[in-house]
């Protein structure tokens, strides 16, 4: 089984609020905390690679994006999880950064403090980026989640959205099938139901 799981934050654990700056607008998407606690349950750890873009633009600042995640915190703890870490990009796209999913400099940033083997972790998230992401870091699985605007991503790139987990091939969103495997799934609590059996 996989050690790590690296979530993407809007859309994913928490509703997608467009440039949320306000800790009370945080509001978990049902079932991401027990998603946390079964694999935490079973020996796995997550983590939070976030693109913050609304920094870079001047939308609202590193404290706001701080406060927010406390409050995420805060209600994973009410629910007996907790997150590992976190990592966020704070660029604007025009910055060409390297660290805006779907390129890999947070996992670069997360695995070299931790010390993580990309052979142990799984990627969930909302968008084409965070699969990409998983991708690029040679990640074992990457899957993308039908909340948030994932059932939009999954129409668009005519990815599998029935019902339940469904592998794909990375070639329709245009990337290379290397060793990562990738899948659909309802929400955060199936994906992480399907690792545990892995
Ligand atoms: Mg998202
Ligand atoms: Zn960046």
């Amino acid at each position: 089984m996989i050690r790590f799981l690296f979530a993407d934050r809007d859309g994913t654990l928490i509703a997608d609020k467009h440039y949320l700056s306000d800790p009370d607008k945080v509001e978990l998407i049902p079932h991401a905390a027990e998603a946390l606690k079964l694999l935490q349950d079973n020996g796995a750890k997550t983590l939070v690679v976030t693109n913050q873009s609304g920094i870079g633009r001047g939308y609202f600042t590193e404290k706001d994006l701080f406060a927010c995640q406390d409050r995420l915190a805060e209600l994973l703890a009410e629910q007996g999880a907790a997150l590992l870490d976190y990592a966020y990009c704070p660029h604007a796209p025009e910055e060409n950064c390297a660290c805006r999913k779907p390129l890999a400099g947070m996992w670069k940033q997360l695995s070299e403090k931790y010390g993580i083997n990309s052979q142990d972790c799984a990627m969930a998230g909302d968008k084409k980026e965070d699969v990409l992401f998983g991708i690029s870091a040679g990640f074992r699985y990457s899957c993308l989640v039908l909340t948030g605007k994932g059932q939009k991503t999954a129409e668009e790139y005519g990815l599998p959205c029935d019902s339940g987990i469904r592998e794909f091939s990375a070639d329709l969103l245009g990337a290379v099938q290397g060793q990562t495997k990738c899948f659909v799934a309802p929400d955060l609590r199936s994906f992480a139901e399907f690792l545990i059996t892995r």
